[in-house]
């Protein structure tokens, strides 16, 4: 007989042993969520007898964290601002970091829905519809495309709309940046993959295993997806519209070079919980 104490107490020497530093509230996590308990529940639920199948769930998700894969990818989904996400193989798991760029945005939007009533959204490369999803259920009068070369992703966006009854808001395109995309804009997002082609061995391997290489690997100089976006967002952007973009802790000079080189003016530049450069805000440069 096994009971849940001594199953999140083995889970957490195990991971331990296998020196990953959060082995204790991971435990907790990855348990509590294969079985819908809360960590406090599993906290005060330790006597709770498990069932075989529980248990050969739990163990094949401990078997799965020790070759490091994310706990969150291992439940399928995780937390966003304030959303649950379902993750899929082709999504990039969101990141905290994230919530920036959509706080920043979200002040952007809701100046243009006074001004005009409503508000048209593209957010480039979707993945799990992180970005739009939390901007269209802060703001209720604005609708939008969340476009993805990846239709893994862009079914992943879609249910992911639909569970927070965001459907009807939301529409999936599949594009690489641009080139399926029709209409103007008011607001152009993005969190395109941004780490130099080099850097990439070197990451955790929660990421560079796990996360899809495709939203990671932003070309021999990390900068390849925003002159994509920064060459193309000239013909799809209401003429005072605003560009978010998320970039790495490294890239505000040089991602502003490019913006501005392609006609924009940056209004607004963020830092992440970790006081790096993280989000950049972009509106059409009227000479
Ligand atoms: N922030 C992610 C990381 O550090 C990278 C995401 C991206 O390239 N857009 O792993």
């Amino acid at each position: 007989m096994t009971v849940l104490s001594a199953a999140v107490a083995d889970a957490r020497s195990r991971l331990s042993a296998a020196g990953l530093p959060d082995a204790a509230i991971e435990a907790r996590l990855l348990i509590g969520g294969l079985l819908g308990l809360s960590s406090t529940e599993v906290f005060v639920g330790g006597e709770r007898v498990l069932t075989e199948e529980e248990i050969a769930r739990i163990e094949n998700a401990v078997g799965r964290r020790l070759k490091r894969e994310p706990v969150h990818r291992i439940l399928g989904s995780r937390e966003f601002h304030g959303m649950e996400l379902l993750i899929s193989r082709e999504t990039l798991e969101p990141r905290p970091d994230t919530e920036i760029l959509v706080d920043s945005m979200l002040a952007h939007v809701g100046q243009i829905v006074a001004g005009k009533g409503s508000a048209r959204i593209l957010d480039l490369g979707t993945g799990t519809g992180a970005i739009i999803l939390a901007l269209l259920k802060e703001s209720p009068k604005a609708q939008g495309i969340g476009s993805d070369i990846s239709p893994d992703a862009l079914q992943t966006a879609t249910q992911n709309a639909a569970r927070l009854g965001l459907a009807e808001r939301f529409q999936a395109i599949r594009s690489h940046w641009f080139d399926a995309i029709s209409g103007c804009f008011d607001i152009i997002v993005s969190n395109p993959p941004y780490i130099r082609s080099d850097v990439i061995p070197a990451l955790e391997p929660e990421v560079r295993d796990f996360d899809p290489l495709a939203a990671l690997d932003g070309g021999p100089d990390g900068l390849e997806a925003y002159r994509a976006i920064a060459a193309g967002a000239g013909d799809f952007l209401e003429k005072d519209g605003v560009i978010g973009v998320e970039i790495g802790f490294d890239q505000k000079e040089t991602v502003t070079a490019i913006f501005r080189a392609a006609g924009f003016a940056l209004v607004e530049a963020v830092r992440d919980y970790g006081d790096n450069d993280r989000v950049l805000v972009f509106t059409v440069n009227h000479p």
